[in-house]
């Protein structure tokens, strides 16, 4: 693969992906594939410029494979492989590139299925899945019955893999090994507490004395990441630029080593030898949920409640009723009460409370959509604090607060208050 444009990095040959399926491009089915095969392909050299998705259809398919082939060093296909009417990409490459399909003799692993059906329907549909085009490699299927094919065409290569991503996974990693690998390995900090034009402006700052390093924000509610990629630094020079932009961003930098938020809460308490419960009413359960995604929570997280109505915060966490009647659910004290009473009820050495109005209604002057108050109790004492998550949907007020509640906990099991 050689003489098509590459991106001012020697090592990097340009690339796109057809990602095949009319449940795509209607929009019932995710495309994942795409993502994955770039994310892939771009340490063994190939930069992925352009991602279409097709319909069934051989006449779509057979002109953007030539436009795509001719334009691109590799051009990867996935989906429309499979034994189904609508399974067409092998027609479709037959008519792009004017080539017969012929039988592949080597790798039966459709006729050898063929031989165990009687409908003759499917029968013919295995016959097709045997076909391929004149002169392909084959890759053979580690899983299910689609074989992939590489096809040379011109100066560039074609490869053509199933749609169902636990085929196209090993087929992928398989075709892939023959690639040295060409790039160092990206960084991924994650950012909590700042927006993402705060975030950008450190990172620029750093990199403005570094070479050879290209990053890009990527914006969650409640979490912001700065995506560090190789554009000709070696691994010391990405480590080192990581370094500075995390201590330009100080506590707020919660990883340097793409985890997520909940993942990095559980280190900081396994390290510190520490247990931590859950109190939550508007998140409904999210922190707990977070804390527990991970592997070996176990160890560490001891357990949460959801009270969403003030006679729960009453009776499960002992939240005293002339308090709630006095300051509201949503205040600093119904935070503090309930946080300490989570930690009394689990016997947890750290508990993180959430109390807020998520919206769309519910809001006053004094108490409007996003005000959210949360505390945090633990051997060491209590504090609470308030957070107006203005401007966003019900599900970013939430999501932003269970953010905002793992940081509390994650600074507090490493012993610096926000
Ligand atoms: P196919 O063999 O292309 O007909 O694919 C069969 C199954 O794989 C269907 O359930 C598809 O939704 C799924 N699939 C196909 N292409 C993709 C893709 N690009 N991303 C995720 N799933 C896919
Ligand atoms: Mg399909």
């Amino acid at each position: 693969m050689c003489g098509k444009p590459h991106m001012g990095d020697a090592r990097m040959q340009t690339a796109a992906v057809v990602a095949v399926g009319t449940e795509l491009t209607a929009g019932l089915r995710v495309d994942t594939n795409t993502a994955e095969i770039a994310r892939k392909l771009a340490p063994r050299g190939f930069v992925v410029l352009e991602s279409v998705l097709c319909p069934d259809s051989v006449d779509v398919l057979a002109a953007e494979f030539l436009r795509l082939s001719d334009a691109y060093s590799l051009v990867v296909v996935t989906g429309g492989l499979g034994p189904t009417h609508d399974d067409v990409t092998r027609e479709a490459a037959a008519r792009a590139f004017d080539l017969p399909l012929v039988s592949d003799e080597l790798h039966t692993t459709a006729s050898r299925l063929a031989g165990h059906l009687d409908d003759s329907r499917a029968l013919e549909g295995f016959f097709n899945q045997s076909l391929c085009l004149k002169g392909a490699e084959i890759l053979a299927a580690q899983t299910g019955t689609a074989s992939g094919q590489v096809l040379r065409v011109g100066e560039g290569t074609v490869v053509f893999l199933p749609g169902p991503p636990t085929e196209m996974r090993p087929m992928l990693d398989a075709w892939l090994q023959r690639f040295p690998l060409v790039r160092t390995r990206p960084i991924e900090l994650g950012v909590v507490g700042k927006g993402e034009s705060d975030a950008q402006a450190a990172a620029s700052r750093v990199l403005e004395s570094h070479t050879g390093i290209i990053f890009t924000v990527l914006a969650y509610p409640g979490d912001v990441r700065l995506l560090l990629l190789d554009d000709g630094a070696d691994q010391s020079g990405m480590e080192s630029a990581a370094a500075e932009i995390a201590d330009a961003l100080g506590k707020a930098c919660y990883t340097r080593t793409g985890k997520s938020l909940g993942e990095e809460l559980v280190c900081a308490l396994r390290a510190n030898g520490l247990t931590v419960a859950c109190a939550e009413s508007c998140t409904g359960g999210m922190v707990s949920a977070a804390i527990t995604d991970v592997p070996g929570a176990s160890e560490v997280f001891l357990g949460g409640v959801v009270t969403y109505s003030n006679e729960a915060k009453q009776r499960i966490l002992g939240v005293d009723a002339a308090l709630l009647a006095e300051h509201g659910a949503v205040s600093e004290q119904t935070a503090l009460s309930m946080a300490e009473g989570g930690r009394r009820m689990f016997g947890a050495d750290i508990a993180v409370s959430v109390t807020g109005i998520a919206g769309p209604g519910g809001g006053s002057v004094e108490k409007p959509v996003g005000l959210v108050w949360m505390a945090v109790s633990s051997t060491w004492g209590a504090s609470a604090s308030k957070n107006l998550f203005a401007k966003g949907s019900r599900e970013s007020v939430r999501q932003r607060a269970t953010s905002a509640a793992l940081d509390l906990l994650r600074c507090e099991a490493l012993g610096m208050r926000r």
